[in-house]
């Protein structure tokens, strides 16, 4: 692919070039041999800063290859059945990713000939893809000198700066994309070269193929913006970053000035909410009941046991007590189904799962159930564990459906 991105006029600033090719350098070394690292497919690539938004490199890996096994093509993704898509990406969360994923593929297909684009602001318009992921897809895959910046990117960037200020505030987030796009710039070549002699390849200590061409600047700006991404993820990590083999050390200000821990500066937390849930595992001659979420709400079309949200208390609460708080509850969500429906069998839950979705902190009770209230089946479908094994559930009802596996 060709940079079809603007070059503006670099920086002249020696401080820059030395970050930059300090961090080229470093990169050459140490970068990671991933499986997205070894190609140059835009399709490929993109698939793998989605699914690397919120989740970690080692979770991402075999959930990338499978994806690219099954859905190897734009076309492949553009043309699958959503529920496909869903249960390729189940356990990864924030479904709308996915969605958006496959409405991009079918809008790549229908403008772009099925040809992931090469102009910036064609990338930037598909859904799903912010500045973040246009600028990641357009340097790694097109080596264009396009800014990124993310989390681990704006750590680098604070504490090199020393910049005190929150980075989520409009106007040091803008600085903090100047600072990035300084960088990508310095470490554009000054002339285009061809795509082929970018795909030059050198073998790396385990004798796989590996990126390795900084020293030439042939893949300077893909390479200048992994190695930032990679530098936060492996060195300048949010807690103990270890200053002493940092490429960048001599130019750090946070490391000066001993401020590395305080930065960057996040402001406060939002206060963590405290919520617990109550799942019914119900079963039936060899079926269980379960139901597909709606759309529109969190993990919208995943499949779920019956559950219901209870206030402080939880299943302990009189029953007056917790239907007036499932009713409460019920009039601002989807839950279909209330705790009188069931009957509890099992004498203790068979499983309980602690997790967090955004800021909140989830208790989820699966007890073994029956159904008492046989208007409420009509909320949801009586599968068979074979059944329920194609479907995509959300995360925490995958563990309830392995432990009722197991039990
Ligand atoms: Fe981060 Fe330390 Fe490197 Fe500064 S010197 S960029 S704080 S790892």
């Amino acid at each position: 692919m060709s940079a079809k991105l603007k070059i503006q006029s670099k920086p002249s600033g020696a401080g820059a070039k030395r970050v930059v090719d300090a961090l080229l350098a470093w990169f050459a070394a140490n970068a990671r041999d991933l499986p997205w690292r070894r190609t140059r497919d835009p399709y490929a690539i993109w698939v793998s800063e989605i699914m690397l938004q919120q989740t970690q490199v080692k979770t991402v890996i075999p959930y990338w290859e499978r994806w690219l096994r099954e859905l190897p093509t734009i076309a492949a993704l553009a043309d699958t059945a959503p529920e496909k898509i869903h249960k390729l990406w189940e356990g990864l969360g924030y479904y709308t990713r996915v969605r958006n994923m496959q409405k991009a593929a079918q809008m790549i297909v229908e403008k772009h000939h099925g040809r992931f684009p090469e102009n910036f602001n064609d990338i930037l318009a598909l859904p799903g893809i912010g500045r973040y992921t246009a600028g990641a897809i357009a340097s790694i895959a097109c080596n264009q000198p396009a800014p990124i910046l993310d989390g681990n990117v704006i750590r680098v960037l604070t504490r090199l700066h020393g910049i005190t200020e929150n980075p989520r505030e409009k106007k040091t987030n803008a600085r903090l994309w100047k600072l990035a796009e300084e960088l990508v710039m310095q470490a554009a070549p000054q002339s285009p070269r061809s795509s082929r002699r970018e795909e030059a390849h050198s073998k790396s200590r385990n004798g796989q193929s590996l990126l390795t061409s900084a020293a030439t600047n042939e893949n300077a700006c893909s390479h200048l913006n992994q190695s930032l991404m990679e530098l936060g993820a492996l060195v300048c990590t949010p807690r103990s970053p270890q200053c002493g083999i940092c490429p960048v050390n001599k130019s750090c200000v946070a490391r000066k000035q001993n401020s590395q821990e305080q930065l960057p500066n996040l402001g406060k937390r939002e206060a963590a909410t405290a919520r617990r849930f109550i799942a019914f595992v119900a079963e039936r001659r060899g079926k269980f009941l379960v139901r597909q979420r709606p759309a529109g709400v969190v993990n919208a079309h995943l499949w779920e046991f019956p559950n219901v949200e209870l206030g402080e208390g939880g299943a302990r609460q009189s029953s007056a007590r917790r239907s007036e708080v499932v009713e409460r509850r019920r009039a601002r969500s989807d839950a279909p189904y209330h705790p009188g429906d069931f009957r509890l069998t099992s004498p203790a839950p068979l499983c309980i799962i602690k997790h967090s979705i955004t800021r909140y902190r989830i208790t989820l009770e699966a007890w073994r159930a029956k159904l008492t209230n046989s208007s409420a089946k009509t909320a949801g479908v009586w599968l068979t564990r074979r059944q329920l094994h194609q479907l995509a559930f959300t995360s925490a009802h995958r563990k309830i459906l392995l432990t009722a596996d197991a039990g």
